[in-house]
């Protein structure tokens, strides 16, 4: 158990002075996985032989004395939205259902480079839509700490691998909250970086403005250590950005004296468990106590940052699932296939063709995916573009606008991750406009294109975590993780461990 326990950083450090072999450490997190995850359901697909393979690979380079990577020995968990060449991706749809791409994202290629351990692809909503979880073709994850809970989503399985020790770090991507809430949720720690710091190429598009890839780990130390890894520019993506990639391990120590954190009066209004709500102030208290000031800032155009995501995410959706139409990959409808007149099919469809693609879509795509698309669809047709697309642009630049303005005042935003803790599984199903308003405090980051960070302030009297989040200008990493990792030296919310058998 204590091997599990470990920090990615000490982990790693252990693998490199042999102290662990890279193998143990494998088996570890394999037999942990092998444990629990009936019922947890983290992984959609675990490697076993491939991992244990990758792993002695490491300890006979070692034995060798030949050059390791930074992260050599690691095991680490990736979300089936990121496309791996040796194991299936699947988004967690039946559309992309035992879909094996034939090249590794551009961050896996990068973590095989640093000589990590892939053991195994996550669950999450399909194709990131949702925030519970629920929304997997693949039944949904369960949270460590309650096991008639959601997780959070979409990087629902990522959250809990970490949570549950079946990894020490998870990838995942955050296109509106997704690495953060599920953090939240589960107690953990997920960076959502700057928009464009880390390479999306393989990264399967849900709105390719506002997707991230970013790390999930169990401390920000942790997220430090991943990132020096997969950030940095990449030709194969060009919206990822040039700049340099910190040390951002070398740069977590500095004190957080005269660190100024702006507060949002709004985050405190109706809809606020007073639960989080405590913890939260908590948090600002610990903050303030370690040196830093609280101020009040205003972000007006906040309130709307749910209608605005809520357009521009699934117009983005509606065109970039318009791929999956059974012709060139993924599901293909048995029937349909050409083989039927039109006029048999009752007139219902234009031609052979057209029925294809329509039958292939409804069958591979579930419901939550076809509201996205139907939504995008209608609000990007001719007559509604200006209404709607056009004029939720026009939002998100007040929105950005009200962040470079705190900006000008304060050096990072605190508040709420998510409105409540985490909920029972089934809870908000049946209801996507409650379901879309737990994306309240996140959604603003990926519509100003800045980095945020999430990590836990405390418990609920019931035992289940509170998320702390904090949001930084553009490239700001390097401070969202001294002022976690600060905070965590502080406090050890981040080291507690969920009601789990041993
Ligand atoms: N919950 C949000 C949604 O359903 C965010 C998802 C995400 O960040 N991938 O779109």
């Amino acid at each position: 158990m204590q091997l599990l326990e470990l920090s990615a950083v000490d982990l790693v450090t252990a693998i490199r002075r042999g102290e662990v072999s890279a193998v143990q450490a494998a088996e570890a997190f394999l037999d942990r996985i092998t444990k629990l995850d009936g019922s947890i359901n983290a992984f959609l697909h675990v490697d076993r032989t491939a991992a244990l393979a990758r792993a002695a690979d490491v300890d006979k380079r070692r034995r060798e004395g030949k050059p390791l990577g930074p992260l050599a020995g690691l095991p680490v968990a990736v979300k089936d939205a990121l496309c791996t060449s040796d194991q299936p991706t699947t988004c967690a749809s039946k559309m992309l259902a035992g879909y094996r791409p034939p090249y590794d994202a551009h961050v896996v290629a990068r973590l095989r480079q640093a000589d990590a351990v892939l053991v195994g692809k996550t669950n999450m909503d399909e194709f990131a839509m949702g925030g519970s979880n629920e929304n997997s073709a693949f039944g949904a994850v369960h949270n460590p700490w309650d096991l008639a809970r959601a997780p959070g989503g979409s990087s629902g399985g990522s959250a809990a691998c970490v949570a549950a020790d079946m990894a020490p770090v998870a990838i995942g991507s955050d296109t509106g909250g997704s690495i953060r809430q599920p953090a939240g949720l589960c107690g953990i720690t997920g960076l959502k970086p700057t928009y464009g710091r880390i390479s999306r190429r393989g990264l399967v598009a849900f709105a390719s403005s506002l997707d991230q890839i970013g790390p999930m780990a169990r401390s920000a130390a942790d997220c430090a250590l991943v990132m020096e890894t997969i950030a940095g520019h990449d030709p194969g993506d060009a919206t990822s950005l040039a700049d340099d990639v910190p040390r951002y391990t070398d740069l977590l120590e500095k004190p957080l004296t005269g660190l100024r954190i702006g507060r949002v009066p709004e985050h405190f209004g109706p809809g606020l468990d007073p639960e989080v709500a405590h913890g939260v102030e908590e948090a600002f208290a610990a903050f303030k106590a370690a040196g830093a000031t609280i101020h009040d800032v205003e972000l007006p155009h906040a309130k709307y940052g749910i209608a605005t995501y809520y357009l521009v995410a699934p117009c983005e959706a509606s065109s970039n699932l318009a791929r999956y139409d059974g012709a060139h990959y993924g599901h293909r409808a048995e029937s349909g296939s050409g083989h039927r007149s039109a006029a048999k099919a009752g007139g219902e469809f234009e031609s052979p063709l057209v029925e294809m693609y329509c039958r292939s879509r409804a069958e591979g795509f579930g419901p939550e995916v076809k509201r996205r698309i139907m939504l995008g669809t209608y609000a990007l047709s001719a007559g509604y573009y200006e209404a709607f697309y056009a004029k939720a642009l026009r939002v998100r630049r007040l929105i950005r606008q009200d962040y470079l303005d705190a900006f000008a005042k304060v050096d990072l935003i605190g508040g709420p991750v998510s409105p409540t803790p985490a909920f029972p599984l089934g809870e908000k199903t049946s209801d996507p406009l409650a379901m879309y308003l737990v994306d309240m405090y996140t959604v603003g980051t990926n519509l100003a294109g800045i980095g945020g960070i999430s990590f836990p302030c405390g418990f609920t009297k019931g035992g289940l975590p509170i998320g702390f989040q904090l949001q930084g200008p553009a490239l700001s990493e390097p401070l969202l993780l001294r002022a976690a990792d600060r905070y965590q030296q502080l406090t050890d919310w981040h080291s507690k461990r969920p009601p789990l058998p041993a």
